[in-house]
């Protein structure tokens, strides 16, 4: 059987137990623990003299491989081309991306060291499966390397719309290295239309009736292939937290007040100065809330080499302070502001006892804190999801109470209705964003696109 080999930025042998570095190492860890497989990436070491060789080791079915990076590769690929230039322009944050040509030299150096030193571990019927925007061109240097198997690409951020991606000077090399492989695989279906609304309109290859596409000399396979989590897992893992001291003593802390949860990676995508408006918002609109209601938001901070995130970090604490210092009394707090990273066990006991769930990023690829909360709740009490219509996720979970992040008044409103949801409101929606959970689990979806990638025609 040929083997499943998984490339991505950052390899991060993550479990339940520890802390995580974001949804894509969740997920790629649920997809390839139970089937094996390789993974194959950086090693999170930044160094001047990189191992000439990928360190290997096994855990389980699982083979790691990794690479370190020089600091100029560190500066150049990762803090620059992939997260200054790519990840704001993927999340429409045009007045947030810069473009040099020399960091976009430095991605592409980057995806060369990377195919050049996976290239020798390849057996030639291995499928190899390269995650997001940091590895685009990952299939062209893989086939200059002279690898001739199949090779699929999936995005975890939005695809933006053909008007925002001519904005990237070298949109055109970007797209072509798009076309190189024989699965693209989106989030959703607004993704695929802008992938293949580019397509058209800048006139570089055709649609096919099937939904192939044609382009630079290739036919391949562009899809939405909606990721998920590992349900059955978090419902174990929820049922079993919130007898836990953590999820006691948060609970306890609480003093019968409800508590409004969000939990983000500190990321100006995920609008969190909006959500911390919209709380204010809902104690002035609604004052029964006020002593009544906690807002706790979690925000491990990353990526804070680059400086507009000690930007968005700085306007939080003012936000986060602003509210507290108008609202607060001698026993309540109105927000809870962390900075801190929680373990995905411990986050499924909070999550169940959490009244709202709060997932209100401006632009998100999926969301798989949406996800996780829906899955963690108690399915006869269960919390309510006040969710980004701009957020993946709410192209499946419609059940949510779906919002606009920009529009506070709107955003307050919806954390209202859920705070007065009737019981049997709560279970029917819960019960409908469950079912959808159940059936496109992190299996699912793993099996949905290996299954598109075998379909594709084997080169010669
Ligand atoms: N997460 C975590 N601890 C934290 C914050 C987040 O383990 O303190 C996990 C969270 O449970 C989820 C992932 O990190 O599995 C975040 O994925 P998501 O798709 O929501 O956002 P991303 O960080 O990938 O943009």
């Amino acid at each position: 059987m040929s083997r499943l080999v998984v490339v991505s930025n950052r390899v991060a042998p993550v479990d339940e137990g520890k802390t995580s570095t974001g949804g894509l190492a969740v997920a790629v860890l649920a997809a390839l623990k139970r089937m094996g497989g390789i993974w194959f990436g950086w090693s999170g070491e930044v160094t001047t003299a990189p191992a000439p060789e990928p360190r290997l080791f096994d855990v389980g079915k699982l083979s790691y491989a990794t690479v370190d990076l020089t600091p100029r590769d560190f500066e150049e690929y990762y803090n620059g081309f992939a997260n200054s230039t790519l990840w704001p322009l993927f999340h429409y944050r045009l007045d947030l991306t810069s473009f040099t040509r020399r960091q976009y030299a430095g991605y592409l150096r980057v995806n060369n060291l990377f195919a050049d030193k996976l290239v020798p571990l390849l057996e030639p019927d291995d499928r190899v499966w390269i995650q997001d925007y940091h590895l685009i061109p990952m299939a062209e240097a893989l086939r200059r390397a002279g690898f001739k198997g199949r090779i699929g690409f999936f995005l975890h951020t939005p695809f933006p719309a053909h008007e925002v991606l001519l904005a990237l000077p070298s949109h055109d090399d970007l797209i072509r290295a798009l076309c190189a492989y024989d699965v693209v695989g989106f989030q959703t279906n607004r993704d695929l239309v802008s992938f293949r609304d580019y397509i058209i309109r800048e006139q570089v290859g055709e649609i096919w009736d099937d939904g192939l596409v044609s382009a630079f000399g290739n036919v391949f396979k562009a899809a939405a292939f909606p990721i998920s989590v590992d349900t059955d897992t978090i419902v174990r893992m929820a049922e079993s937290a919130v007898k836990a001291r953590q999820t006691v003593r948060m609970a306890e802390s609480l003093g019968g007040r409800s508590l409004i949860l969000g939990v983000d990676r500190l990321d100006y995508s995920k609008g969190l100065v909006q959500r911390f408006h919209a709380f204010e918002r809902l104690l002035e609109n609604y004052p029964e809330n006020r002593g009544r209601a906690t807002m706790m938001q979690l925000a491990p901070p990353t990526r804070s080499e680059v400086p507009e995130y000690a930007e968005i970090r700085r306007s939080l604490e003012e936000a986060a302070g602003s509210v507290n210092g108008k609202f607060a009394d001698i026993d309540w707090v109105p927000i809870r502001y962390l900075n801190r990273s929680i373990n995905r066990r411990t986050l499924s006991g909070f999550f169940r006892i959490a009244h709202i769930g709060l997932v209100t990023p401006l632009r998100d690829g999926m969301n798989l804190v949406a996800k996780e909360f829906v899955a963690s709740q108690n399915p006869d009490d269960p919390g309510v999801l006040v969710l980004s219509r701009f957020a993946g996720a709410a192209e499946e979970l419609t059940a949510a109470l779906i919002v606009n992040p920009y529009d506070t008044d709107e955003m307050a409103a919806a954390m209202q209705r859920g705070l007065d949801m009737a019981l049997d409101e709560r279970v029917n929606r819960w019960q409908e964003m469950f079912a959808i959970l159940q059936e496109n689990d992190i299996e699912a979806w793993r099996e949905h696109y290996i299954t598109a990638l075998d379909a594709a025609p084997y080169r010669d």
